[in-house]
Order: structure tokens, then C-alpha cells, then sequence
């Protein structure tokens, strides 16, 4: 009987320059799963990779699973308790016959920068050099040579807004499925340029700069030229050294070739990078600008996107909004956990008076006085409708809605990764006939008002629209849009390691 495949995931994407650092509460929150409990997951990435295994006979030696909402660093005593847990498990399963693992690319530990480079290193080391390691990542990974060389082969989301969480989980186990039959060889190639620009134009679906990066790779796949290629724009709230977009690119034993179509993806984004940099509005401009507007319009407020590790607590949009001309109608969202406890104090139909914002992350503004009347309350429990989290629950705890003049807030007490709309359902805010949006998502927000008129704005936040302004300290220049000319620029390459395949598989003892 062959070897079990181990299969895992520690999945959290970190911001460096805000938000509230991840500890074991906040993947208890979303998911944290042991041993068995693993087995039972049938969707997202460990979803699809339990699905193929299953179809591919293959048996399981399940490890850990966590994933929560982006944030600031894992503490370093929760970094530290995961991985124990995982490496503990993988230790108890061996010998496997491969491991399969569920990664972000952009995860940081305040004892592990690059925490998805030491964690392979460390699975790596724990099986041994002819073990094969595949893992998955999300596009807006940040790929280091550690990773790149720990791993055998790393395959990265398609698509953004990201769909494809299955099908991911799917194309990554059937690689290592691939390498354990012999059929394949994986040489592994990255290539990056400092490109640092956010994901407003960074969508696989509609025409765009990146969409076209996107599309050149998959088709290198759908030709036969490469075993997987896939366009890479790094989450860039990191601050580490040598971050970039790019391309990664897997041949089947010819690492002259991997490295020169990944070269070939980052100056090819390179080449795009005017295009990738939004053009972008005050709070205050944009409002002007929307009453000129015949329908609808959304402020793109994604310098607090809880979904790029902000704390979700900027009133930026909402202090516009109140003090705009002619009172417009608008809907905000903030995170404000004593608000919304004071709101759940007063209970629906009192009228409470809030210092409301910038009290999670008090790094960006200052709080705003506001008067309203209660108008919901509930547990903050919500169901996602497809995406990373398809199916699953997400917490915002006590959450509240208050209306106040013609701004309709609603009030969570955690941060949670806005999808497709389900939290303001889930509160019953009808966005309908508001005038006045503010979504707190660079991309997403196009599946839930496709035809309104989204000005994006420039308020300070730890995911800014723009990376003109944050303080790296260890990416150091030149990058661009800092630098919008780099003499003799060559992409940083990264090579996988090219080792002697094992035997085949189910010839193991
Ligand atoms: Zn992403």
C-alpha cells in the first residue's frame, strides 16, 4: 500500500504597516482545523486537493488548517504554535510519499518575515531531499528564492477577483501527482520586477494590464510550452526585501526555458507598470464628482480594505460624506468594536452618540463624533457566496447599523474580507437607492455594483491605492512608482532547486 500524501495550510495574507497582528484567536475565528477534522473540508484549496487525492486513490495523512482575514504579522507565538502543530503531525505521518500544502505567498511572522519560506524550509527538511513538496499560493504572493528552492513545484490562483480557490487546490495536487508518476520533472523558474502598485488593475477577468500578462501565460499551458505558468502582482504592504511582480513558470526538465518565459511575464509587467498605477481622487473630489453622476457611485476607499491586512476602522469616506453638500445618501462600514457594543448597549431604536474610526489602528485619523439612531443589531455572523471562503462563515461579532442624517454605518467588531456583499445582507442594508457607496476592496466590489461609477481616493491607510507614500525600510529603491525609469533593469530570478526524482510511486517500501 503506497505512503500517505500530507496535507496542510497555514493561509493568511500580512500587512506590515497596520492593521492588528494575527495570534490564535483570530484563526480560531476563521478556521482552525486538526487531524480528522481536515478530512471533512470539501471546498476552497484543501477542498479541491482532498478531492483529487480522493479521485486519485491516493491516501491522507491530514496535518493542520488555518486561514483567517488578512492582518498585520502573525504574533511570533502563533506562527510559532502553527507551524509546531503542522511540522508535529507531518513528523507523526512519516515516511509520506508527498506533501501537499495550502500557503498564501504573503504571510509574515513577527519571528518569520518571509513565513512561507521558512515554512517549507522546515517541511523540507523534515522529509528529506527527494520527497516531493508541492504548495499553492494566491497570486498577490511575495515568491523568495527560499520558497522557490524548498519547494518543488508552487502553483499560484488564476484568477482576481479569486475564483479558482478548487480548482487550485485541484491543478497542485494533480502536479504532485504528476512528479510521483514519473510524468513529470518540475524545474521552476521566477522572475520579479519592482513593480509595487496595488490590485485596482490588477483583475484576470476584464481587459487589463494584468488580465493580458495573465492570459499570455495560460496560454504557454493550454500550448503545451510549459507545464504551469502563471502571472504574479506581490501583495505590496509587505516590506521585505526584493519584492516584485512577475511570472513563475514550471517546465518539465528544462530550466533554461522556465527562466526565459518567466523573464519574458516580468518584462512584459514591467512594461505595463503605467497602467497598473490607478489615478486617484480626495474623499472629497470624488463626492463632487459623484453628484455629477446620473446613477450610482462607489468611493473605493481601499486604504482600509480589510482584505489587504488593514484594521477596517478609517472614516476618511464616511467625515466626506457627512459633510458634503445637499446631505447625499451613503453607506460606510467600519470596525469599531466599542461602538458596536455601545450601539448593542442602547439596543434598536435608541439613539447613541459614538466616537466612531481609528480606534483599532490609531496610526491614519482621528475619531469622529456621530449622533444616530440604532437601526439593527445582530451576532455579526455571516456566510460567504463563493471565493476563497465559498460556503464558509465569517465573524464580525457584535455588529450594528446606525443611521445618521442620510449615511446609513454599519459597525462590525472585527475585520473581515469583503467578497461579495454578504456582510451588508447580512444586516439587512439595502444599497439600492443610495447614492453614495464606500467599499473598502480594490476589485471586488465590480460582482456586487457592476455598473456603478467607482472613483478610487487616496486617503492615508496601511493598503493604500497608491505606494508612493508608505516608509519601506527594507525594500530599498529603485522601484517604481517611486522610480518610473530604471537604467539596465534586470528581473530578479529565482531558480528552484533541480533534484533527482525518487522512485515511482507505490514502488516504496
Ligand atoms: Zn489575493
Amino acid at each position: 500500500m503506497s505512503r500517505p500524501i500530507a496535507v496542510g495550510s497555514i493561509f493568511i495574507e500580512c500587512n506590515h504597516f497596520g492593521g492588528t497582528p494575527a495570534n490564535l484567536e483570530t484563526f480560531r475565528r476563521s478556521e482552525l482545523l486538526y487531524d480528522d477534522e481536515v478530512r471533512e473540508i470539501n471546498d476552497g484549496v484543501i477542498g479541491g486537493m482532498l478531492h483529487q487525492l480522493q479521485a486519485a486513490g491516493r491516501s491522507v495523512a491530514p496535518l493542520l488548517v488555518a486561514s483567517a482575514c488578512p492582518s498585520g504579522p502573525l504574533t511570533a507565538e502563533c506562527y510559532t504554535e502553527l507551524k509546531t502543530q503542522l511540522l508535529a503531525r507531518l513528523e507523526q505521518s512519516l515516511p509520506v510519499e508527498g506533501v501537499l500544502l495550502g500557503l498564501h505567498g504573503a504571510a509574515a511572522a513577527e519571528n518569520a518575515g518571509d513565513l512561507e519560506g521558512d515554512l517549507l524550509a522546515a517541511v523540507r527538511q523534515m522529509v528529506g531531499p527527494s520527497t516531493p513538496i508541492v504548495a499553492t499560493l494566491d497570486l498577490h504572493a511575495h515568491l523568495t528564492a527560499t520558497m522557490v528552492s524548498a519547494a518543488d513545484a508552487l502553483l499560484a490562483w488564476e484568477t482576481y477577483p479569486h475564483r479558482d480557490a478548487w480548482e487550485t487546490g485541484q491543478r497542485g495536487t494533480q502536479a504532485l501527482i504528476d512528479i510521483l508518476q514519473g510524468t513529470l520533472q518540475p524545474t521552476m523558474a521566477v522572475a520579479k520586477v519592482p513593480v509595487m502598485v496595488s490590485a485596482i488593475h490588477g483583475g484576470t477577468e476584464q481587459p487589463g494590464p494584468f488580465a493580458a500578462i495573465m492570459q499570455r501565460a495560460k496560454a504557454w499551458e493550454r500550448s503545451g510550452q510549459v507545464y504551469s505558468a502563471g502571472a504574479i502582482l506581490v501583495h505590496p504592504y509587505l516590506d521585505l526585501a526584493e519584492m516584485g511582480g512577475g511570472g513563475i513558470v514550471i517546465t518539465n526538465n528544462d530550466m533554461d526555458r522556465a527562466v526565459e518565459l518567466a523573464s519574458q511575464l516580468a518584462a512584459e509587467y514591467w512594461d505595463w507598470r503605467f497602467e497598473l498605477e490607478p489615478e486617484l481622487l480626495t474623499p472629497q473630489a470624488a463626492i463632487e464628482a459623484g453628484l455629477d453622476v446620473a446613477g450610482q457611485v462607489l468611493l473605493v476607499e481601499t486604504a482600509d480594505c480589510c482584505g489587504g491586512g488593514a484594521a477596517g476602522d478609517s472614516i476618511a469616506s464616511l467625515r466626506a460624506l457627512l459633510n458634503a453638500q445637499g446631505s447625499p445618501s451613503g453607506v460606510v462600514t467600519i470596525v469599531d468594536p466599542d461602538a458596536a457594543a455601545a450601539c448593542h448597549q442602547v439596543g434598536i431604536g435608541s439613539e447613541v452618540r459614538l466616537k466612531l474610526g481609528h480606534q483599532v489602528d490609531t496610526h491614519w485619523g482621528t475619531p469622529l463624533e456621530v449622533t444616530g439612531r440604532v437601526c439593527n443589531l445582530t451576532d455579526g455572523q455571516f456566510q460567504y457566496r463563493g471565493g476563497i471562503w465559498d460556503g464558509r462563515s465569517g465573524a464580525m461579532g457584535p455588529a450594528a447599523v446606525i443611521q445618521t442624517a442620510q449615511t446609513t454605518i454599519a459597525i462590525a467588531s472585527h475585520p473581515t474580507y469583503e467578497w461579495c456583499g454578504e456582510q451588508l445582507a447580512s444586516l439587512d442594508i439595502d444599497t439600492h437607492d443610495t447614492k453614495f457607496v464606500v467599499v473598502k476592496n480594490p476589485m471586488n466590489y465590480h460582482m456586487v455594483w457592476p455598473t456603478a461609477k467607482a472613483f478610487v481616493l487616496d486617503p492615508p491607510g496601511p493598503p493604500p491605492a497608491t505606494l508612493r507614500h508608505l516608509p519601506f525600510q527594507q525594500l530599498s529603491r529603485p522601484f517604481f512608482p517611486l522610480d518610473l525609469d530604471i537604467e539596465n533593469l534586470q528581473p530578479v530570478v529565482h531558480r528552484g532547486q533541480e533534484r533527482p526524482s525518487d522512485s515511482p510511486a507505490g514502488e516504496t517500501s
